[in-house]
């Protein structure tokens, strides 16, 4: 199970890096600071160039469950969609619901930029340590529940990028319980 579909819009799985995504926008797991960190934000930065970090600096940074959005300069994405998710600290810290506004307002972002194809990394999974199975119930679940309730989304294509083999496995399993 690769592939969902939720009214006009398509929801895709994939191993890989996400930085070399053709599509619209990607979304970064990045930190309060925006000014570049490890994992995926540094992959990002590293692969967009300097220029990227010279506009985040222009930010002010976000806060945790916020997006901001900046142009991709050296990627193929026109966009990076700069979103900061939860440390984990034992889910009593209100990381589910900071964990869900991310992937909503990043894609409220991407509609109001006339996004049409959008992919996330599994946000807060790896150094900010949010168990995998959770997170993944959340990412999916949002999103689908943004779709249902933006049946007039400009959103074509959304794909989760899954750096690794345990990350594919659970977004299969979650991709089915979510069919
Ligand atoms: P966080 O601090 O939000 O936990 P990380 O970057 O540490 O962010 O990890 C988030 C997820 O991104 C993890 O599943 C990690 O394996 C994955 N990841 C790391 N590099 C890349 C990349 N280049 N493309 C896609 N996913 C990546």
């Amino acid at each position: 199970m690769e592939k969902l579909q939720f009214n006009q819009t398509i929801l895709r799985l994939r191993k890989g890096d996400i930085t070399r995504c053709e599509v619209d926008a990607i979304v970064n797991a990045a930190n309060e600071s925006l000014l570049g960190g490890g994992g995926v934000d540094g992959a990002i930065h590293r692969a967009a160039g300097p220029e990227l970090l010279a506009a985040c600096r222009l930010l002010n940074g976000c806060r945790t469950g916020e997006a901001k959005l900046t142009p991709g300069f050296r990627l193929k994405a026109a966009y990076v969609i700069h979103t900061v998710g939860p440390v984990w600290m034992g889910g009593t810290h209100g990381e589910a619901d900071l964990l869900s506004s991310c992937y909503q307002k990043s894609l409220e972002l991407a509609d109001a930029n006339r996004i049409r194809t959008l992919a996330f990394p599994a946000i807060s999974t790896g150094i900010y340590g949010y168990p995998l199975d959770q997170a993944t119930t959340i990412a999916v679940g949002t999103v689908r529940k943004y779709l249902e309730n933006h049946p007039q989304t400009i959103l074509k294509e959304i794909t989760f990028v899954c750096f690794d083999d345990a990350t594919v496995h659970v977004y299969e399993q979650a991709f089915e319980e979510s069919e």
